[in-house]
């Protein structure tokens, strides 16, 4: 699946907004946006009156960052949420919470979503005890995620029984943090998820 392979500490500068793209190095001192608080390039404008239709752009696009998401699968997430009962921005950002590579992050066995799309696609997750390598695929409650066994041996595997100890785990998931099995409990409640980004202006921005 295609992904972003540019600078996100970019992505961040432009959005205005701390969008926690890079893990640990997002609340060290290194983080660029808290360095150069300023839209990248030499000539960026940092005072302009944004039009409404400017700020519906930007939280769409925080969006997309924030998730990892190219406009094509971005939007097809919008669609699915539109099709379903209650408020589409709720729906969305329910949608957005439930891919695997949110879950495999969540749980805290990868410090940012990149790098848990990549352990997803690198099938060093069992998903029901099935291999499953498809970061967009939806969980749902009852799903029960673990580690191949295979990849239990790595350093990486590792180093994350000592580190996860002291990680929280949202509400709708639950883990076992001697084997590393999680479990999706319940549905993400969009009031409780951090969203970065106005869903209300995600909704107008593909309602012109
Ligand atoms: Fe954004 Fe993290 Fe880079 Fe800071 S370190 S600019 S929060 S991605």
């Amino acid at each position: 699946m295609a992904r972003f392979v540019g600078p996100v500490c970019r992505l961040c500068r432009r959005s205005g907004d701390k969008l926690m793209l890079k893990g640990d190095r997002c609340f060290s001192p290194k983080c660029a946006a808290d360095k150069r608080n300023k839209p990248p390039g030499p000539h960026a404008v940092t005072r302009r009156r944004v039009s409404d239709r400017g700020v519906q752009l930007r939280e769409k696009q925080k969006a997309k960052y924030v998730y990892g998401l190219f406009e094509r699968q971005f939007k097809r997430f919008f669609g699915e949420a539109e099709k379903q009962v209650g408020i589409t921005g709720n729906n969305l950002v329910v949608l957005l919470e439930r891919r695997l590579d949110n879950v495999v992050y969540k749980l805290g066995f990868a410090d940012s979503r990149a790098q848990a799309r990549q352990l997803v696609l690198h099938g060093h997750l069992l998903v029901n005890d099935h291999k499953l390598n498809v970061a967009s695929a939806l969980v749902k409650p009852g799903d029960v995620i673990k580690w191949r066994e295979g990849s239990k041996k790595t350093e990486y595997f590792k180093i994350l029984v000592e580190g996860i100890k002291a990680k929280t785990v949202p509400a709708w998931l639950s883990l076992d943090r001697q084997s590393l099995v999680g479990q999706v409990v319940g549905v993400p409640s969009s009031d409780v998820v951090e969203a970065k980004f106005e869903t209300t202006s995600v909704v107008e921005w593909y309602s012109r």
